[in-house]
C-alpha cells in the first residue's frame, strides 16, 4: 500500500491548514468567549412561522422540494435575488443572468474554476477573506495582494500591481474584492473609488469578482451601490442570504456577465448538479412572504449596538498603542498591534484566558507574522463582548509593553 499522501493530487497537497481552523477548534471549548467566527445573529428570525413554511415545503410540496431542480436555481429565487440586489443598489438585474449557488463560498469556488488556470494571479485586497484565499489555493491560483486603507483598495496601488503583473507576463484571472464592510477589515469603499477601480480594471482588461455579503449591514448609512451596479459587464457579482437571513440554508447567487453565463452554470452543475431545492424554497419564502428588510434593519441596529460595546470596552482597556478601527457596518473590528508584534502566538495565550480571536496572518496569502487581529462582534451579546475584552486586554497589553521602547 502506498503512503496515503501518494494518493493526493498536487492540488490537494498544496492545501494549507489555516490558522483559523485552530481558532475554531479553540472556540468550541465551553466557557470560551469566541470573538472568532463571523456568525450572524438569528434571534430576530420568525422561527415558528418559518417552521410552518418548512413543514409545508415537505408535506405539501415534497414532490417538488425533494426532487432535483434546475442547475441555475429556481425562477422564484432568482427573482427574489434581484429584489435583494435592488436593495443593495443594483437596479433592474436580469433574473436570467442569476445563478443560484450553495452560498457565496461556492460562487467563489466556481469563479476560480471558471476563470483561473493553475499558476495564474488572482489580485486580492491585503487583508482579504480567508475562505477565498483557501479556495484560490485549492485551485492553484496565486493570490497577489494589493494594499488597502480604511476605504478599501487603493486605486494607485491597484494600477501598479496590475501593470507589474502585465510586465511580468502573468495572466491575471480576476480581481477579488469585498468593497462593503470587508471581511476582515470592515473597510467601506466610497462610490468614486468603486468607479476608479472599475476603470483601472477595464483599462487593464481584468474581470472583477465582487463579493458582497455585508452591503446592507451599514449601521447608519444606506448601501453604497456595488461596482456591478454601473459596470455590469465587467463584474461577476456574488450575493448571499447568509448574513441577512441564515447561513445554514447555504444559499447565495452570482449575477454573471452574459458572456460567461453558460460556462458559469455548467461549471457549477459539474460540482453539485443543482443548489439544494428545499433551501431555495425556504429562502424564497423568507424573501417574498416576510418583512426581510425589517429583519435586516433590526439586525444592523443590533450589530451597531454590539460593535459599540466592543469598541468602547477595547478603548477603555487596551494600551493606546493598539489601534482599533470602528467599522461603519458589517461583523468585524480590525485592530493593529505595534509593528513587530505577531498576533498568531497571542491567540494561544488568549485562549488560555478564555477568549479567542483571529490573528491577522489568516487573512494574507503568505500567512507570515502580522500585527493585526480580527474581532467578530456579530454573534456575541454586548455584556459577553465586554467580558471577552476583560480577558483579552491583559494578554495584548503585555505583548505591547514587552516590546522594547
Ligand atoms: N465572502 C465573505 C467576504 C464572507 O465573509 C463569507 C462568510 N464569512 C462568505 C463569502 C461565505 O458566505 P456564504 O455563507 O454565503 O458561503
Amino acid at each position: 500500500m502506498a503512503e496515503p499522501s501518494a494518493f493526493l493530487s498536487d492540488r490537494a497537497r498544496g492545501v494549507r491548514q489555516s490558522a483559523v481552523r485552530d481558532v475554531f477548534d479553540l472556540a468550541m471549548t465551553p466557557g470560551v468567549v469566541s470573538l472568532a467566527g463571523g456568525n450572524p445573529w438569528l434571534d430576530d428570525l420568525p422561527l415558528e412561522d418559518l417552521g410552518r413554511v418548512a413543514e409545508g415545503l415537505v408535506a405539501r410540496q415534497g414532490h417538488l422540494s425533494l426532487q432535483y431542480g434546475a442547475g441555475q436555481g429556481t425562477p422564484e429565487l432568482r427573482d427574489a435575488a434581484c429584489t435583494v440586489m435592488a436593495a443593495d443598489g443594483i437596479e433592474g438585474a436580469d433574473p436570467d443572468l442569476v445563478v443560484v449557488t450553495p452560498g457565496s463560498q461556492a460562487g467563489i469556488d466556481t469563479a476560480a474554476r471558471l476563470l483561473g488556470n493553475p499558476g495564474d494571479a488572482v489580485v486580492v485586497e491585503d487583508p482579504t477573506f480567508v475562505g477565498a484565499l483557501n479556495t484560490f489555493n485549492t485551485w492553484q491560483l496565486d493570490a497577489v495582494t494589493t494594499p488597502t486603507d480604511e476605504e478599501g483598495l487603493i486605486p494607485a496601488f491597484l494600477r501598479r500591481t496590475l501593470q507589474r503583473l502585465r510586465a511580468e507576463g502573468r495572466r491575471v484571472a480576476f480581481l477579488y474584492t469585498i468593497p462593503s464592510y470587508a471581511n476582515p477589515s470592515g473597510a467601506l469603499m466610497p462610490a468614486e473609488r468603486r468607479d476608479e477601480v472599475a476603470r483601472i480594471c477595464r483599462e487593464e482588461g481584468v474581470l472583477i469578482v465582487e463579493d458582497n455579503p455585508y452591503g446592507q449591514l451599514g449601521f447608519d448609512d444606506a448601501p453604497v451601490p456595488p461596482i456591478a451596479a454601473a459596470h455590469r459587464d465587467q463584474v461577476l457579482y456574488l450575493g448571499t442570504v447568509s448574513k441577512i437571513f441564515a447561513p445554514g440554508v447555504r444559499i447565495g447567487w452570482a449575477l454573471v456577465p452574459p458572456v460567461l453565463l453558460r460556462e458559469f452554470y455548467l461549471c457549477a452543475e459539474s460540482a453539485y448538479i443543482c443548489p439544494p431545492v428545499p433551501s431555495q424554497m425556504l429562502a424564497t419564502a423568507f424573501l417574498t412572504r416576510f418583512d426581510w428588510q425589517g429583519h435586516v434593519a433590526r439586525c444592523a441596529a443590533e450589530y451597531a449596538r454590539r460593535c459599540d460595546a466592543l469598541v468602547e470596552e477595547l478603548e477603555a482597556r487596551l494600551d493606546p498603542r493598539v489601534l482599533v478601527t470602528r467599522p461603519a457596518g458589517g461583523f468585524f473590528v480590525w485592530a493593529r498591534m505595534p509593528d513587530g508584534v505577531d498576533t498568531a502566538p497571542l491567540m494561544h495565550a488568549a485562549a488560555a484566558e478564555g477568549v479567542v480571536f483571529v490573528p491577522g496572518a489568516a487573512f494574507t496569502p503568505d500567512g507570515g507574522p502580522d500585527p493585526h487581529f480580527r474581532l467578530a462582534f456579530s454573534f456575541v451579546a454586548p455584556e459577553v463582548l465586554r467580558e471577552g475584552v476583560r480577558r483579552l486586554a491583559p494578554v495584548l497589553n503585555a505583548a505591547v509593553s514587552g516590546r522594547p521602547g
